[in-house]
């Protein structure tokens, strides 16, 4: 039978409990356990899709094209033995969704639809959905404890408790205890009080994750426990960590995968994390430190940027690099020159929507092509590319995305349905006209060309990767590009879309329409990313850069 632990989090919310829940999950998995992820999220939208990186950080995107909460990218970094898919989060904005659906359709027979049962238990069908092969499923339940939202998600994983037995569940719950720096004193009452909340509706942590900014002692984990009803062993004690990875052999190192296997009976291996030893011992003992520049717009929300760092980082654990992110805001460049790219020693355009900043990521990848700067563009960052190549070698006079100016006269990026052959036999879902929810999303086959850098890097001749966008390379303007030295390394299996460029006359310099830093983790980095870090640390050992 599949068993269920539920992370929680109380008194403030940005604890990192998606981090903790991966970390166990990694901590479980190398205890040889099969593990699965889910994440409930208490807000009203369908999807995260919509939401503004802004508000919500960025949208991480599944192999089967879900957009979801960027936990789930923590998830897909920690563990290996589960793909997150679109049955790993749902919001109750989904689950009310389902059951209104369900009520017009006549499925309750007329009866009075209310949270208890009918909510409760289509989220206990979704938490059930994802356990089939799994011997534990961690189900993180977002927000705090106490907030309004959530409450349906925690009545429900009360019910389960119930209904599967105590011994088949576990509660962990998450919580802050702060230092009051002018008492000098570390605070346990909002941990109590947080406890008596999840109590008052009949929940009993069976673990205490307490975060604070030092390790807590015995006697602070004694006081806790007596107060909380949490055996002492069982208030672990999370301090905060130079690196999100170091994390797992933290909570190893104080046996909570022990006490969750003894709790729920498992029988299994001890865990063996030697390969998470040797990934924080590279972050701790870098060799060398590559500056990259980052050009976005969500500068005020760096988590807008999280899978793209997390790569970055993954890929000098692999180089022994440290690396440090200069975040340059796309329309300064616009307005400023490309001083802030001076002294970097690569450039990243990541993806983006819209008009503002645009041309700011078009001036740093021209900036990187005129100074042989390795640049890696993603997506948007892959049309800056193209849009500055067609401009500035190509002689294609104010070359534009349709998505900015749809009266371009070279539009060489543009949606299919603008520049396909009407009753051409390719059918691509970017070809429909309305823009809600066309979105070419999710994982897709990439053929890539023989002797390319991008073939050369992967080692394959064909790779799987995501994508979340709408916008295409023109393919009519393509063998015009390719005459002044744009190299077509990549086209999409089937409807011959371009998913990825290089230029020939450049060391480094590729692109590409997919996202690969959704699929990078610490352990095994992305090969672009890599190829990427590499270039950056072979351009700052340029001879030239000792004579600047
Ligand atoms: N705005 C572009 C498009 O929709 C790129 C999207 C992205 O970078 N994810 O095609």
């Amino acid at each position: 039978m599949t068993q269920y632990i539920f992370v929680t989090g109380g008194v403030v919310s940005s604890l990192g409990k998606g981090i903790v829940t991966a970390s166990l999950a990694a901590i479980l998995e190398a205890r040889d356990l099969r593990v699965n992820i889910l994440k409930m999220d208490p807000y009203i939208n369908v999807d995260p899709g919509t939401m503004s990186p802004f508000q919500h950080g960025e949208v991480f995107v599944t192999a089967d094209g879900a957009e979801t909460d960027l936990d789930l990218g923590h998830y897909e970094r920690f563990i290996r033995g589960a793909r997150m898919s679109q049955r790993n989060n749902f919001t109750t904005g989904s689950v009310y969704d389902e059951v209104i659906k369900k009520e017009r359709r006549g499925d309750y027979l007329g009866g009075t639809v209310q949270v208890i049962p009918h909510v409760t238990d289509e989220i206990k069908r979704r938490i059930h959905a994802v356990g089939d092969g799994f011997d534990v499923v961690i189900v993180e339940i977002g927000g705090t404890v106490g907030d309004i939202e959530s409450q349906p998600f925690l009545e429900a994983a009360r019910q389960l408790r119930l209904e599967i037995g105590a011994r088949n569940t576990l509660f962990i719950h998450l919580t802050l205890v702060p230092r009051l720096a002018m008492a000098g004193e570390i605070k346990t009452k909002p941990t109590q009080h947080s406890v008596k909340e999840l109590r008052s509706i009949g929940l009993q942590p069976d673990v205490l994750i307490c975060r604070s900014e030092e390790p807590l002692g015995r006697e602070v984990r004694n006081k806790i426990a007596l107060f909380t009803n949490v055996e002492e062993r069982a208030v672990i004690s999370l301090e905060d960590a130079p690196s999100i990875y170091q994390v797992p052999v933290m909570l190893n190192d104080q046996h909570l995968d022990d006490i969750v296997v003894e709790l729920l009976r498992i029988e299994c291996n001890a865990a063996d994390l030697g390969e998470w030893r040797r990934v924080t011992d590279a972050l701790a003992h870098p060799e060398r430190r590559a500056k990259i520049a980052i050009v976005g717009k969500y500068l005020d929300m760096l988590d807008a940027y999280k899978s793209l760092t997390e790569a970055l980082t993954h890929a000098g654990i692999q180089h022994r690099t440290a690396i440090s992110v200069r975040y340059v805001d796309a329309e300064e460049l616009e307005q400023g020159g490309c001083g802030a790219l001076a002294d970097v020693h690569a450039i990243l355009v990541p993806g983006g929507f819209g008009e503002r900043g645009f041309e700011g990521k078009v001036r740093a990848a021209c900036f990187a092509r005129e100074h042989n700067v390795p640049y890696l563009g993603i997506c948007y960052g892959l049309h800056a590319a193209v849009i500055d190549f067609a401009r500035n070698v190509a002689g294609l006079d104010n070359a534009h995305s349709t998505e900015i100016n749809p009266n371009t006269r070279h539009p060489v990026i543009g949606l299919v349905s603008e520049w396909q052959d009407r009753d051409g036999t390719t059918e691509h879902r970017n070809g429909e006209e309305d823009l809600g929810g066309t979105m070419r999303l999710g994982e897709q086959r990439c053929l890539l060309a023989d002797s390319s850098l991008a073939a050369g890097l992967y080692g394959k001749a064909s790779v799987l990767e995501r994508h979340r966008h709408r916008y295409e390379v023109n393919n009519n303007y393509v063998a015009k590009l390719a005459e002044h030295g744009l190299v077509i390394a990549g086209r999409s299996d089937g409807d011959d879309l371009v998913e990825m460029i290089e230029l020939r006359d450049n060391d480094w310099f590729v692109a590409c329409q997919f996202h690969p830093e959704f699929n990078s983790s610490p352990r095994d980095s992305h090969p672009l990313f890599r190829g990427f870090i590499a270039a950056a640390n072979r351009y700052a050992a340029r001879p030239a850069a000792s004579a600047a």
